[in-house]
């Protein structure tokens, strides 16, 4: 077997491998199998750049960054759907495409309404070629690089009857369980949780880099196929089919004969959907037969042959017992309210977050009021309103404190902001613990072992005042402070000095700088090069860097002006942690300056991030569309064609990266 041959052999073996784990749950290999057999083809694909395919398996963990998401018309508008929220509407409606199509008897299907952003993938010869979103119904947003991160999603598909060119509709969504998953890493590094599953979903089809949408447990739902021909002649059908071609079609969907059989479904759905691991918000009711679905048509705004049965959001009444504060890593508070335990939606209700002090006041909340909890989009339940009337008159109103919780400090609050702050940044407990805590974390340093409770002795008995005292810490410390084995505590110390050649930008995000999360940080560092720069940095120079407004850069002014960060920056230092970026960073001439290059294609003499490095080592600089400021499109293999038109009409010169060679060494 050839080269060639062997990388279509493990391509197609790990197309199957990842339909057998993702949409049958049912896996013939181990996961340590399908990481060698990955990794054996990324290895025969980095050394075979001309056999490139954006639709490998490898492709999923994303790297491709999109800076401008390209507007593409839809080939079928995405119509809405009419909504209904009793059975009598559901009556109406049947009445009305009874007579509309001149029969008294049709059948239908019925689906769960999916909740998370709509989109629509387009399918040629089984390859996955397009992936846009909703937008307006006529024209979307082409998101297909970080669609391919997502697992359910079919990249190519082999089965026999698949048409040559259809589209597909469906749905992203992320599951309850991720959606926690996340807000949990996210709480703990001192950033506001996500609102809701939806919210997340479809704000992740619209991140520039897709290695972090691979990150996301994103997944997606189809629910309908459309090609120009009749390929099917029910819905059911073409259900069935799209799961047999591998697509992610949830086993819930079932026929129903008549009206009567959905409402059944209606029932079961209406007390189970709490069970389900995803958000529904209702049932969608499609007429069965594809030839009514032709004759019923559309409105303006929606097919006649379909209607979204919508559930009311689940609500219940109980009282309000007391409202506790919680103090982040970064000193915010957050008010949460104890409610008398409450069962709603399947899950009994204890609490609810407050938000801020505005949210209280907008309720206007008194201690041990009634009040509604509503589960609608959200998983955390949500206080809507105070039943006034259940109000004893000595019900005394919230008063917001004043000071921390924890050290009793005298709180802040910005005037732009909503959230109040404790100040007592080195001295309050929460807020050291919780430093510590997103220093190590898997993010940023990453050191495994060393658990919250762990940390808070360690500073409690005054073994660490901050991070930086990790590297300090001796096995014995660790041993005589808890009841740790020995070889957990030999461990924690081999990962702590490990963490010593973590990249400067991952150290940049653990610093714990507030407003700068993981992208912040990665942008820092490459603009900065050294944490000596990044310290010297002005407010206006923070501000020149992509994506850094005046919040972020006042905020590491601020950092580093704080003489307590900056002995811990030393003690860094000392201990031997990357403080600068790898040297490949380092500028080595200005040959390139002012111009601007869009790098395109596989490359044979660099990767293509190698070439983008180089560019800047040279004074230039890499955007990732073309526009009539760019200089040169360095193209290499399998560029698309929708650059190379782009180019020419822009008049931009397209160069290969051996011109671009020539252009630096002259
Ligand atoms: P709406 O946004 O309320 O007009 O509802 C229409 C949207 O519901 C569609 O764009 C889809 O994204 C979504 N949807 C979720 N599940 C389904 C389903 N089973 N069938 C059709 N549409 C669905
Ligand atoms: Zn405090």
């Amino acid at each position: 077997m050839n080269t060639a041959e062997k990388i279509n052999q493990l391509r197609a073996e790990l197309h199957e491998h990842n339909r057998r784990y993702y949409i049958e749950d049912a896996p013939v290999i181990s996961d340590l199998v399908f990481d060698q057999k990955l990794a054996e083809l990324k290895a025969l694909e980095d050394a075979n750049p001309s056999l490139f395919d954006g639709n490998s398996p490898t492709q999923r963990v994303g790297g491709g960054v999109t800076k401008n998401f390209n507007t593409l018309a839809h080939e079928y508008r995405m119509y809405s759907l009419d909504n209904s929220y009793n059975r009598q509407d559901l009556l109406d409606w049947e009445q009305r495409i009874h007579k509309n199509v001149g029969v008294d008897a049709l059948d239908y299907t019925c689906e769960l309404k999916y909740d998370g952003a709509s989109i629509s993938l387009t399918y040629e010869n089984g390859a996955l070629v397009r992936a846009l979103t909703r937008g307006d119904g006529f024209q979307g947003d082409e998101v297909t690089q970080n669609i391919k991160t997502i697992k359910t999603v079919p990249l190519q598909i082999s089965a026999s009857d698949v048409p040559e060119r259809f589209t597909i509709r469906g749905e992203i969504i992320l599951p309850l369980s991720g959606f926690e998953q996340m807000n949990k890493q996210r709480v703990a590094q001192g950033e506001e949780p996500y609102m809701n599953p939806r919210n997340t979903a479809s704000g992740s089809l619209k991140l520039q880099d897709s290695s972090l949408v691979a990150e996301r447990p994103l997944d997606c739902f189809l629910y309908q196929v459309v090609t120009d021909r009749n390929v099917f002649k029910t819905q059911l059908a073409s259900l069935e089919a799209a799961k047999r071609w591998g697509f992610y079609v949830p086993s819930h969907f079932t026929h129903a004969a008549n009206m009567q059989e959905v409402f059944a479904f209606l029932d079961y759905w209406e007390q189970e959907r709490s069970a389900l691991p995803y958000e529904i918000d209702g049932v969608v009711v499609k007429v069965n037969q594809l030839a009514y679905q032709e004759q019923l048509g559309y409105t303006a705004k929606s097919p006649r042959w379909a209607m979204a049965y919508k559930f009311k959001a689940e609500a219940v009444e109980t009282q309000l017992e007391d409202v506790v504060y919680q103090v982040g890593r970064t000193g915010a508070i957050t008010p949460v309210a104890q409610l008398k335990p409450v069962l709603l939606g399947g899950t009994i209700v204890k609490r609810a977050s407050l938000h801020n002090a505005d949210f209280i006041a907008g309720l206007d909340l008194h201690m041990h009021d009634v009040v509604s909890v509503e589960k609608g989009g959200e998983i955390i339940p949500k206080i809507t309103s105070v039943n006034h009337k259940k109000r004893l008159p000595n019900n005394p109103p919230i008063n917001y404190i004043s000071h921390c919780p924890e050290c009793h400090t005298s709180l802040v609050r910005n005037p732009e902001e909503a959230q109040h702050y404790c100040p007592n940044v080195s001295g309050c407990l929460p807020q050291r613990v919780g430093r510590v805590a997103h220093y190590i974390s898997r993010k940023a340093m990453d050191i495994d072992g060393l658990g919250a409770e762990t940390i808070q002795l360690l500073i409690k008995n005054n073994r660490i005042e901050s991070y930086a005292d990790l590297y300090a810490l001796t096995e014995h410390d660790l041993i005589s402070l808890e009841r740790l084995a020995e070889k957990s505590a030999h461990n924690i110390v081999q990962a702590i000095a490990a963490s010593v050649t973590v990249p400067f930008h991952r150290v940049v995000f653990a610093l714990g700088i507030r407003y700068v999360g993981q992208t912040v940080a990665k942008k820092l560092a490459q603009h900065f090069g050294t944490i000596d720069a990044l310290m010297k940095a002005s407010v206006a120079e923070l501000e020149t860097v992509d994506e850094i407004g005046i919040r972020i850069a006042q905020s590491v002014v601020a950092f580093f002006a704080d003489g307590v960060n900056r002995m811990t920056i030393e003690q860094l230092r000392a201990a031997g942690v990357q403080l600068e970026q790898a040297i490949s960073s380092q500028p080595i001439s200005d040959v390139l300056a002012d111009m601007r290059f869009v790098v395109s294609g596989v490359f044979s003499r660099y990767s293509r991030d190698e070439l983008k490095a180089t560019i800047e080592q040279h004074g230039g600089k890499v955007s990732s569309s073309i526009s009539k400021n760019t200089t040169y499109l360095v193209a290499g293999d399998k560029m698309g064609p929708a650059k190379k038109i782009k180019a020419e009409g822009f008049g931009v010169k397209i160069i290969s990266e051996i011109d671009f060679d020539a252009l630096i060494n002259a």
